[in-house]
């Protein structure tokens, strides 16, 4: 049967173009996974700049592995093949380290099944001393590792680029030495976080903390490039292939971190600042994708903020390229961005409100008006843009029914106003989602709002436009929140729990699971966190302390109980 696994690996690299050969041979051998499908894993420009940064390295040999697709997966169990990797098919447990880049957590059980499929130990003091090491990287460990505590070797936190240099040295000079050598000497270079180091502390059913074996560092620093190291690594897609969210564009990184600070989110806070790329360094880079493509996907939390986006744009368009942005904030959205959005063919935009009260928006920290809204949503049309989608949060702290009431009654003026423009032939989608809190963001010791209070809210709003023309609305279930939500915010013990459920994570399994670890759900996720007590994620160090975060926190309850006018348009 596995011959057709290695038949989907070879059509995959046939429809590839890869900008970037990877070496072969070479003393260190990396299998670099995503913990999703290749389609979810190709679309991710993180994963594509670790890969194209380690097989910069010489002699080093970086090759990928992915989630299997579902029907994959049935071939790797009927044929018991151990996972392999897509460059050379060779399995993913021969290689000398074994590196996962991690963004979301519905990837954690997928993470678990990999290495199961790899045929190497779930957790890591099950492993031996002939084993890959496992490390764990990306955006989760800028946030909290700890659900993936038990089945990590080691951590990489931070931005990779400044620290894979050190582990591949680390590596070569612990080449044959002890695995538990190897990784106390990890453990005493900056970025680097052995869990097996620390030990958590439980009181009465709650995490209380991580006791650091002696010689552990007991604070941990994230690694963060300065501007020179970020622009002197600039992220680009090394490898375009169809099969991915973007099809066949090219991505370029235009710049880290966020300025915005929206109080729910991370990217604000968890970067220490926004560093931004040189136009003539983007150039470059776009230059060298338009030999492939002339597709350019410019990524970024805030594109439409880069000082000099609109000439970058206009030379784009000049020779003959499309373009597209990851995200564009309605109040931040030059003339010259929809004129390159439109001349790429763009008929659909995506503007997040968020909410739909003045008052809200405020206390989470968006900046812009309804009526700000409403005026950017007429540009986009009258540009030529005939569909928008408009991405909300229910169950934010400070939500009342006015806020979700307040939500129709902007979507619907936002119809209105697509009509107005003559595009009523287009079309409205909603997407509503549950606030959920993380850490490292002020609203990390908030509760997470009820199931039944966010669904009524999503059916109000789902009744209220239901018979609305042109318009759409798809909504998050609130019991994924839950799930996301746990993780989120969960400690060591959840590390269990995945391995209980990743064969087949149904929601009913992973609440029997949580019951069977003695998790109480109600007090991790329903109750806001007593600001005094340890949080798992708590031994990491943050751009912004925990006092600075608390008053930010409060500063948002006034702002959510205060005079602000809760919307600024008028009743529909
Ligand atoms: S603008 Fe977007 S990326 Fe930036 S902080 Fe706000 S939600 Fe996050």
């Amino acid at each position: 049967m596995s011959w057709h696994l290695i038949q989907n690996a070879e059509r995959r690299l046939a429809a590839e173009t890869v900008l970037l050969r990877p070496a072969s041979g070479g003393d260190v051998r990396v299998a670099l996974g995503y913990p999703n499908t290749y389609f979810v894993g190709m679309s991710n420009l993180g994963m594509q700049a670790v890969y194209a940064h380690l097989n910069r390295i010489p002699g080093v040999t970086c090759e990928r592995f992915f989630l299997p697709d579902p029907e994959e997966l049935q071939e790797y169990r009927a044929c018991g093949r151990p996972l392999f990797t897509l460059e050379s098919q060779r399995p993913v447990g021969d290689f000398d380290l074994v590196a996962f880049s991690v963004s979301y957590e519905n990837d954690y059980p997928h993470l678990a099944l990999m290495l199961d499929l790899a045929g190497l130990p779930l957790f890591s003091k099950e492993r031996s001393a002939n084993q890959p090491l496992v490390l764990v990287g990306g955006a989760i460990t800028l946030l909290n590792p700890e659900p993936l505590a038990d089945f990590a070797d080691l951590f990489a936190l931070g931005e990779a680029e400044g620290l894979i240099e050190p582990l591949i040295e680390a590596l070569r000079r612990g080449a044959g030495r002890d695995r538990r050598a190897l990784l106390e000497g990890l453990a005493q270079l900056p970025g680097f976080y052995v869990p097996s180091l620390y030990e958590p502390r439980y009181q009465d059913g709650r995490f209380a903390g991580l006791m650091a074996a002696p010689g552990a560092p007991a604070r941990l620093e994230p690694r963060h490039l300065d501007s020179e190291a970020f622009q002197d690594t600039l992220a680009s897609s090394q490898i375009l292939t169809p099969d991915t969210e973007f099809g066949r564009s090219g991505l370029i990184e235009v710049s880290r971190g966020c300025p915005y600070l929206c109080r729910f989110c991370t990217v604000g806070f968890s970067y220490p600042r926004v560093r931004w790329q040189p136009v003539d360094r983007l150039w470059q880079a776009v230059e060298r994708l338009l030999e492939f493509t002339d597709r350019v996907g410019l990524i970024s939390a805030s594109v439409g903020n880069h000082p000099r986006i609109e000439e970058l744009c206009q030379r784009l368009l000049d020779r003959g390229g499309s373009v597209s942005f990851s995200s564009l904030r309605a109040d931040r959205l030059p003339e010259s961005l929809l004129e390159a959005l439109v001349r790429g063919g763009a008929q659909t935009l995506t503007l997040a409100p968020e909410v739909g009260s003045d008052r809200l928006r405020r206390a989470i920290n968006k900046r812009f008006t309804d009526v700000g809204y409403l005026e950017a949503a007429r540009r986009v049309f009258r540009k030529g843009v005939r569909n928008l989608r408009m991405y909300s949060m229910v169950g934010l702290p400070g939500e009342e029914d006015e806020h979700v009431e307040a939500l129709v009654g902007l979507v619907r003026q936002t119809r209105r106003v697509q009509c107005e423009e003559g595009r009523s032939g287009g079309r409205i989608t909603l997407s509503m989602g549950q606030f959920v809190p993380k850490p490292a963001t002020p609203f990390q010791w908030e509760a997470l709002a009820p199931r039944k209070v966010v669904s009524a809210r999503m059916k109000k709003v789902e009744r209220a436009l239901g018979g609305q023309g042109g318009v759409q609305v798809h909504s998050e279930s609130p019991k994924w929140a839950l799930l996301q939500g746990l993780l989120a915010r969960g400690d060591r013990r959840f590390a269990r729990v995945i391995a209980s459920v990743y064969r087949e994570p149904s929601f009913r399994a992973w609440m029997q699971a949580l019951e069977e670890e003695g998790i109480d759900v109600a007090q991790e996720a329903f109750a806001p966190r007593d600001p005094a007590w340890p949080l798992p994620w708590g031994h990491l160090d943050s751009p912004w302390s925990a006092g600075l975060l608390l008053k930010d926190r409060a500063r948002a309850a006034r702002i959510a109980s205060g005079p602000c006018p809760s919307t600024s348009i008028p009743p529909s």
